[in-house]
């Protein structure tokens, strides 16, 4: 199951996904903590095993210092983002935002690696563009992308932020139009869409 919480100033969405025969949960994109998050975790009883960021951008990581620390958890991000998620709460001061430092991440991504949900398998796909290490999650049992930054409903993420790169992200959308149409996709921003939706009407496919 996947609930989503929309955080902060930016409008971020945090995820909670639920593997529903073991209460086994993530949290993408803790983009502040959040009361709502925290009970719905606790009110039903869930077992947080991991926090998984898509990428190092503040409003997507703001939370992890408070999350790490509640839950005792490991923190993962995209080998290439470790280092811009040192400077996150820097950034974020740039916008007058005000984060905790991101504790430094237990585990560093690569594409192909796979995170073990109770029975849920998510495979990380390395999807650069927005920034240099953003990742994408797959889960092909339940038809779940988690896309981060990377595809929105109709839409696209910034390639013009320091570590973006127009041509990368259309290689990355490229490889996510390869997943099965009937893939629901969970947005860092904005509305789930569909795989085959965005196939078909995203304006950024050529
Ligand atoms: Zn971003």
């Amino acid at each position: 199951m996947v609930k989503r919480f929309i955080v902060g100033g930016l409008l971020t969405n945090c995820y909670v996904y639920v593997d529903d025969e073991t209460k086994e949960a993530i949290i993408v994109d803790p983009s502040e903590n959040d009361s709502s998050i925290d009970s719905f975790i606790d009110s039903n009883g869930l077992s947080v095993v991991a926090i998984i960021n898509t990428h190092c951008h503040f409003d997507h990581v703001g939370g992890n210092a408070y999350y790490k620390e509640k839950y005792g958890v490991l923190l993962s991000i995209g080998y290439y983002d470790v280092d811009c998620l040192k400077r996150a709460h820097l950034e974020a001061r740039i916008f007058g935002v005000y984060i905790k430092e991101s504790p430094k991440p237990d585990c560093a991504l690569d594409d192909g690696d796979v995170i073990n949900v109770g029975s849920s398998k998510f495979s990380v796909i390395h999807t650069p563009g927005h920034t240099l290490g953003s990742i994408c999650l797959y889960e092909p049992k339940g038809k779940i992308l988690f896309s981060g930054d990377t595809l929105f409903f109709e839409s696209v993420g910034r390639w013009d932020l320091p570590g973006g790169d127009y041509a990368a992200l259309m290689s990355s959308l490229k490889r996510l139009f390869e997943l099965p149409d009937d893939v629901i996709v969970y947005p860092g921003h904005g509305d789930p869409t569909q795989i085959g939706h965005e196939k078909k009407h995203n304006p950024f496919v050529k």
